[in-house]
């Protein structure tokens, strides 16, 4: 087959577990009920949490697209162009399947979009399965429950929904998996900061938004416990400046999150520190705002932003 007529499904940049399998699993479905053969890419580095869940299943991570000018593409996991691959602009965009909030993406032509608001793009992916009447092996419902266990944060995010846990439990089922045993190594994986470089641990999950014209960078890291963070502080501040910088982004926040605790730290540098204040109602201390009962980025943390920025530009 000729690679012009294959179709690459890619992630986010600075790709997830999410991303990353739900690409591995929709490429599968493509490929069995296209006529095009379809391809999982990533758009950045794997994190130790991917590459966990990969070797556990025997997958091979999928290969890197640095450009995808040219290319025929189904997006995975984000609908704004701060996030996507490079090349975007130039490349045939067919498809695209998320979980997050419209982010103001521009076509050319028509496109099938699938948003459903759900804990993972996985639980999609997971249900276009059964849509198409596509049998699933125990491999590929291990790779989709591992989506929905990453991204939901073992179902305690905010964002889980009935039908996150629904279609968990037949992946449990098909994949055979002990859930307790299973989700415990992932978070396990997921929380583990030893042996992180400064900079994985800033922009590992680093996302750009575009909030009324103003660039932020949101990047967003769990632990098993704050305290884990505390003595690489001043480093990690001095790395989000440095990015901030370089992106010429307003601000950037560090969103951690004590997975036990249930809570977050943002951790902030850049301008317009109020907008931060007026957003949470809370004030910035030491470049700091503790937020209670905070876990998830697009639920909690992007809107509040999100309007506060749209309100200020109004007025000006
Ligand atoms: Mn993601
Ligand atoms: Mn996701």
């Amino acid at each position: 087959m000729h690679m012009a007529d294959t179709i690459f499904v890619v992630g986010h940049k600075n790709p997830d577990t999410d991303s990353i399998c739900a690409a591995i699993a929709y490429a599968e479905l493509k490929s069995k009920t296209g006529s095009r053969q379809a391809k999982p890419m990533r758009a950045g580095e794997i994190s130790k949490e991917t590459k966990f869940i990969l070797r556990y299943f025997e997958t091979d991570a999928p290969e890197l697209l640095g450009n995808a000018a040219g290319k025929k593409l189904i997006l995975m996991d984000h609908n704004e162009v701060g996030q996507a691959v490079d090349g975007l602009e130039d490349a045939e965009l067919l498809e695209i399947i998320d979980h997050h909030r419209l982010g103001g993406m521009k076509t050319a032509y028509p496109i099938r979009f699938n948003a459903q608001p759900v804990g993972s793009t996985s639980t999609i992916v997971a249900k276009e399965f059964s849509l198409n009447g596509v049998e699933m092996n125990a491999k590929t419902a291990g790779l989709l429950l591992s989506g929905i266990v990453s991204d939901t944060v073992m179902f305690k995010s905010p964002t889980t929904t009935d039908e996150d846990r629904e279609i968990a439990e037949k992946l449990i089922k098909k994949s055979g998996l002990d859930l307790q045993g299973f989700g415990s190594e992932i978070m396990r994986a997921k929380c583990d900061i030893q042996g992180r470089s400064i900079a994985q641990i800033v922009g590992g999950d680093l996302k750009e938004y575009d909030f009324s014209g103003e660039k932020v960078g949101i990047g967003a890291i769990e632990i098993a416990d704050f305290k884990d963070i505390e003595p690489m502080r001043e480093q990690v501040l001095r790395e989000m400046e440095r990015i901030r910088a370089e992106k010429q982004w307003t601000m950037m926040i560090l969103m951690i999150t004590d997975i036990v605790r249930g809570d977050s730290k943002l951790l902030t540098v850049g301008q317009k520190l109020d907008v931060l204040e007026r957003a949470f109602q809370k004030k910035v201390h030491d470049r700091a705002i503790y937020l209670e009962g905070v876990m998830s980025r697009k639920q909690q943390v992007v809107p509040p932003l999100e309007k506060t920025f749209r309100d200020l530009s109004k007025k000006q």
